[in-house]
């Protein structure tokens, strides 16, 4: 395990270096029409409350975001068609009129239309993770939405077909995961060619179908959905993918709050996401529960990360961070 460590150090400071690159998240809206099996913000689930941030709301999160020196935000949300096209694209002309930072999306799964508009009126990058490689296991747990066929694979080839950095991942450990699915995600991000992978442990929420089922976590064959397991992949995935950004994220800090997040840095990430989203709605966007900087004001998160990223002798980075590997595919683009 060492070995693999000390190589996927070695491998992400010599293709992006020791900057860490902080991402700002809003979650802007938790209404969901899905009913995806490990969410908690899926459609089904009635305990919650749900919201959604005004634009207003949302600008001023972005402006929080510049202030603190954070050189990129992300929207994310449920999938939710209130987001209407129209809607997504005033507040990218809106955050493009007034600040300086790079916009990430992260709302599920949209068309190639409102995504090419979005791409024009100055979207940079987007997020949606394919969740698993194994595609019956994807269908298993993540049904399609009424009279759509549901692939993410051909989406994710959309966004880089638009410009688009395109970001993806899976969760480690969910019930019925084996290796053999865990060898061909690896393989999957090379293939993809992705801009940023974002990797974390499943956290069953008790609200969702996959809480509730009592699964057989001492099966050999089934991945854990812990720590170790998913600093393995985060590593591997470095190693794949030698140019992407690799987060290290909310997830495993939330399975291990005292160090999971500097764990991720010393094997293979290089980016943070701070948490901006006001703390009353964030407490209702619980996608799974225990959330990592859960109450914290954004101003204090975003110290505390400062921090632990100076304790792990890295450096902050400033501006917006774009994945090496994107940048290489448009000098590729503009030289042919
Ligand atoms: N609606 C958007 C955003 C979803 S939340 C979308 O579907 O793309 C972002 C990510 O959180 C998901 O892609 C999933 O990988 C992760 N997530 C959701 N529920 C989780 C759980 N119970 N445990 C761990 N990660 C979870």
């Amino acid at each position: 395990m060492e070995q693999l460590w000390r190589r996927a150090d070695r491998v992400r400071r010599e293709y992006v270096g020791d900057a860490v690159y902080l991402r700002g998240l809003l979650e802007i809206s938790n209404h969901c029409v899905r009913r995806c099996h490990y969410c908690g913000i899926r459609a089904d689930n009635h305990q919650i409350e749900r919201y959604r941030l005004t634009t207003g709301e949302i600008l001023e999160g972005v402006r929080q975001a510049q202030a603190l020196g954070i050189g990129t935000v992300v929207l994310q949300s449920g999938e939710d068609p209130e987001l209407t096209t129209e809607w997504i694209a005033d507040l990218i002309v809106q955050i493009r009129r007034r600040y300086d930072l790079a916009i990430t999306l992260s709302l599920g799964e949209r068309g190639y239309d409102e995504l090419a508009y979005w791409k024009q009126l100055g979207a940079d990058r987007y997020l949606l993770r394919f969740e698993t490689s194994n595609a019956e296991l994807f269908a298993r747990i993540h049904p399609a939405a009424a009279g759509r066929v549901q692939d993410r694979i051909i989406i994710l080839h959309q966004l880089r077909e638009l410009g688009y950095e395109v970001g993806s991942g899976v969760m480690v450990g969910i019930p019925g995961q084996g290796y053999e699915d865990l060898i061909e995600d690896l393989l999957l991000f090379e293939k993809l060619d992705l801009d940023m992978i974002g990797i974390g442990p499943f956290i069953a929420h008790p609200d969702t179908p996959l809480g509730k089922i009592s699964w057989e976590a001492s099966d050999p064959a089934q991945v854990p959905a812990d720590e170790l397991m998913t600093l393995k992949m985060v590593a591997l995935a470095r190693l794949v993918c030698p140019q992407a950004n690799i987060p290290s994220t909310t997830a495993l800090a939330t399975i291990d709050p005292q160090q999971g997040r500097e764990l991720g840095l010393q094997r293979g990430a290089n980016i943070i996401m701070p948490n901006l989203t006001p703390p009353d709605y964030r407490r209702k966007y619980e996608i799974y529960p225990g959330k990592a900087c859960l109450h914290e004001e954004a101003i204090s998160c975003h110290c505390c990360l400062e921090r632990r990223i100076i304790n792990t002798q890295r450096t902050l980075g400033r501006g917006p961070g774009c994945s090496p590997n994107w940048q290489r595919r448009r000098e590729r683009l503009s030289t042919t």
